[in-house]
């Protein structure tokens, strides 16, 4: 597969530390509210990229962490915990909004057909990961105290802007917040490891550490996690594109510092979905969630396909309109699929395996969903049996996950429904759709059956079977289909 890597800024062929295997990390979400299908985007993507990697012949490890502490309203280590701001919102603890808001994330992953990671795991749980890393940041001299926290000294690095290599005035943290600088920190984009002081007193959750009681810094978190579940190898890092700096900055300054090697060569960055007026955000007021979108009669699918018609690297306008063309383009191909009968013919495996490899050049080319999409229409042009087709389309679906067969056979079953025709409580239907010519014949040997007229109910059945039909007497009527 080739993929675009923010780390090094080009696309270039994906390798991993052990051939075969891939250990993949995602910044997880932060619990204080609802996702946005903003956020949604990135992990929509990320999903595909791994049931991409699997359908390509790798085994994976994803794992993901779920912010429930630490993540401060500003991202400069100033402000309150956004998960103290969701509690206080909803008059609740914080761990109840955590799970609240868990439970809801994965929900709406589950309807937009996004895969649960193999490890999830909150950052409340792994706090002796990150005293034990910010221990060994001490030790080594990457770490120091002061004012009461535990901040990383960016300063020991030979290189720390990783993704935005150079324009260093413009990334300063304290200049683009505008937020007060701390005068605690050395140098203006040293972060925290471990709070113990903070402006906000009552922060929920705190814990015993050397350096005193408090919690952690966001970014340790998912450098904690990542190191407990993947390994100190880890192959390919995802997140929304505004975790580039400083978020993915942080945990490879503080991870390598830490382990003393390289730790993660592949970086994976999703662009932004925006409103056509701007910024989706969670934080300012009304957003766009999957159960709004539900409220106005779209499919969760709807929106799957409409981020997989563009490229992840390219910043997305959600409008309703962009939405309901998604719609009308899925609704489409998921007819085109209906028509396929599922027992026409045999699976012509050579075609198939064609199929499967223009589909890894095409997706492998850095996720190339819209391409990935547009080679469901050649399958259904080409010249092959129904089943192939089906089998083919199905594949493809593994990693783009529109539930395509699903939704058709869904399709067909409404169809069959409405083409039973009910005769005096005789129920006709028909599976090859409706057709009042032999609904006729089929009523007439049903007449003859009640009058006791055999002969002529089965000269019936015989003319039907010479004109291709199968019937089949069911309770309360008969189905028919054209073999
Ligand atoms: P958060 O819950 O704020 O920690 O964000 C969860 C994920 O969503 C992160 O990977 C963010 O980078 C990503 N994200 C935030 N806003 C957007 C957006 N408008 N479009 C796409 N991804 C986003
Ligand atoms: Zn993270």
């Amino acid at each position: 597969m080739y993929l675009y890597n923010s780390a090094t800024h080009r696309k270039a062929e994906f390798t991993t530390h052990t051939p075969g295997h891939v250990e993949m990390y995602t910044c997880g979400p932060t619990v204080y509210h609802f996702a946005h299908i903003g956020n949604l985007r990135s992990y929509l993507c990320e999903d595909v990229l791994e049931k991409f990697l699997r359908y390509a012949g790798y085994s994976v490890n994803r794992v993901m962490n779920i912010t429930d502490v630490g993540h401060l309203t500003s991202d400069a280590d100033e402000g309150e915990d956004k998960m103290l701001k969701g509690a206080r919102r909803e008059h609740k603890s914080v761990m109840e909004i955590a799970q609240f808001y868990t439970d809801c994330f994965f929900d709406d992953c589950r309807k937009l057909n996004i895969k649960r990671p193999d490890t999830v795991q909150p950052a409340t749980g792994c706090v002796d990961e990150y005293i034990k890393i910010i221990s060994g940041l001490m030790e080594k001299g990457y770490a120091y105290f002061a004012g009461g926290n535990v901040y990383f000294d960016t300063s020991k690095l030979p290189r720390y802007y990783v993704f935005n290599a150079h324009d260093k005035d413009a990334l300063e943290v304290g200049v683009r917040d505008g937020v007060e600088a701390d005068s605690n920190k050395r140098n203006s984009n040293d972060f925290v490891l471990w709070f113990t002081k903070s402006k906000f007193e009552d922060q929920a959750l705190k814990w015993d550490s050397p350096w005193g009681t408090g919690y952690p810094g966001w970014h340790i978190e998912c450098s904690g996690i990542s190191l407990k579940y993947n390994g100190e190898y880890l192959d390919l890092h995802c997140g929304g594109v505004d975790n580039a700096f400083p978020h993915h900055t942080n945990e490879i300054a503080q991870s390598e510092s830490y382990l003393g090697h390289p730790w993660c060569p592949w970086w994976f960055h999703v662009a932004h979905l925006n409103t056509s007026d701007g910024k989706m955000s969670k934080s300012a007021g009304e957003f766009l969630t999957v159960s709004l979108l539900e409220e106005k009669g779209y499919d969760p699918l709807d929106y799957r396909f409409f981020c997989l018609q563009s490229h992840y690297r390219k910043m997305l306008v959600f409008t309703w309109e962009n939405l309901d063309n998604a719609r009308g383009a899925y609704k489409k191909l998921v007819k085109r699929v209906a028509a396929l009968d599922p027992d026409g013919g045999t699976v012509d495996e050579a075609l198939s395996e064609q199929f499967r490899e223009k589909f890894v050049a095409v997706v492998g080319n850095d996720l190339n969903t819209a391409s990935g999409l547009s080679l469901f229409y050649d399958v259904l042009k080409a010249d092959a049996s129904d089943a192939t087709k089906r089998s083919i389309i199905g594949g493809f679906d593994s990693v783009l996950g529109l539930s395509l067969l699903e939704k058709a056979d869904a399709l067909r079953q409404q169809e069959r429904k409405s083409a039973t025709a009910s005769h005096d409580g005789y129920a006709i239907t028909g599976e090859s759709g409706p057709d009042a010519e032999i609904e006729a014949l089929i009523l007439s040997r049903y007449q003859a059956k009640k009058a006791k007229d055999f002969a002529e109910a089965d000269r019936i059945r015989d003319e039907l079977r010479a004109r291709g039909i199968e019937l089949t007497d069911v309770p309360g009527g008969a189905v028919w289909k054209r073999v």
